[in-house]
């Protein structure tokens, strides 16, 4: 690789460029000149002779006009021609040495910075870096760096925990599997029920295995909005309440839908995010329960009277594989990441999504969009 020239140097040598074409001009410029004020001095007389003057007697030589300069006059020339280019070449060197000195100076920040940043790994990410005192653009990105970091490292611990809590939630229905396999194969006499048993079993797991897997793909692969125009919100809630209707039947739950509204985006998503908030209000009601969904022009409100969310949950339900119980939630089915997939779904709608307490038990859960029409 063809190796770079540090950046002091190069504004050291551009420096010197500058300084030495400006010295050398001032040189020329001067010996130029005193060549100049030499040869107006030595062709001016020395007393010069008016007709009006009283007559007084004047060496001849006085009033001589030579074209020559004298010997000394020459030497003098030269001593000043060798001092001027003397100096010019001290003050370059001086200037070089300077600008170099000011230049390390100025970038050791940029070069301490450049180190550490080449040690920085995904291990050592939340270390960050250091920020000189200066003030000065150097400091300011180093200060942008550390944001840079901080931001980094937040997602990265983000992604490492998701990765552990999705393993976490795979192995659980494997290992279920794999005891009722151990079990089974230990057994000496086995009968149909027994086989029954362990075919029903298995089937629950692969089915919460599979509901995990496709809950882990929607959270992973979901892109911007796909479409955006206008969705009538009242067909679209009838059409998920229908296709829950037989789980909520399974609980004896009756659905209410009330009022009408339109908002701009993608139908296919706002559906997957009112299915999580319908299903979960099924999920989580009581027998013979109800749920009251009610459209406005900007926002719609699924209310249930079940078991309600404490209000120190209130604030983590929306986080990925977070459960209030999490025996209770595996109990039902859920994989804890159906609140997570409807907020990034509302808010790629521009949107926001709040619970609060329903009267006199229950949860109420409010979608709002800005960018109704
Ligand atoms: P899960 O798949 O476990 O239901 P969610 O992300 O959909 O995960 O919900 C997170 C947690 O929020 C649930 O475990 C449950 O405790 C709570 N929750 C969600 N919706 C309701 C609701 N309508 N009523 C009571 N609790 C709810």
């Amino acid at each position: 690789m063809k190796r770079s020239i540090p950046l002091k140097l190069k504004l050291t040598a551009i420096s010197v460029c500058i300084l030495t074409a400006m010295c050398v001009a001032f040189a020329i410029s001067t010996i130029y000149s005193t060549n100049g004020l030499v040869q107006a001095t030595i062709t001016t007389p020395a007393i010069s002779v008016d007709e009006s003057m009283p007559a007084i007697s004047v060496d001849e030589s006085m009033l001589a006009i030579t074209s020559e300069p004298s010997a000394a006059v020459t030497e003098a020339l030269w001593q000043f021609r060798g001092t001027t280019v003397l100096v010019m070449l001290c003050l370059i060197a001086i200037g070089s040495a300077l600008t170099y000195l000011f230049a390390s100076r100025t970038l050791k920040p940029l070069e301490d910075l450049t180190e550490r940043v080449q040690h920085i790994d995904i291990h050592n990410l939340d270390e960050g870096v250091s920020i000189p005192q200066t003030k000065d653009e150097a400091a300011k990105l180093a200060q942008a760096f550390q944001n840079m970091t901080e931001k980094l490292n937040l997602s990265y611990q983000v992604q490492k925990n998701f990765s552990a809590n999705a393993a976490h939630e795979l192995r659980t229905p494997l290992a279920a599997i794999q005891t009722q396999l151990d079990v089974f194969q230990m057994k000496p006499d086995r009968n149909a029920e027994e086989y029954t048993n362990l075919l029903q079993s298995i089937g629950e797991s692969t089915e919460r295995l599979s509901n995990l897997v496709k809950d882990l793909l929607t959270f992973t692969n979901e892109q911007g909005i796909g479409k955006k125009e206008p969705v009538e919100l009242k067909p679209l809630l009838e059409e998920t309440v229908f296709e829950l209707e037989e789980y909520a039947a399974t609980k004896h739950i009756e659905i209410t839908i009330s009022g009408k509204g339109t908002v701009l985006g993608d139908d296919s998503l706002l559906q997957r995010a009112f299915f999580n908030l319908i299903s979960n209000a099924i999920r989580y009601n009581v027998d013979c329960g109800s749920i009251f969904i009610e459209i406005t022009d900007d926002q719609v409100t699924i209310a249930d009277t079940g078991i309600g969310i404490p209000d120190e949950a209130k604030s983590h339900i929306f986080d990925t594989f977070f459960c209030v119980d999490k025996s209770r939630s595996r109990e039902l089915g859920g994989s804890g990441l159906g609140l997570a997939i409807v907020k990034s779904i509302i808010e790629k709608h521009n949107g926001y999504i709040y619970v609060k307490n329903n009267q006199p038990q229950g949860s109420i859960f409010i979608v709002g969009f800005n960018s109704n029409i």
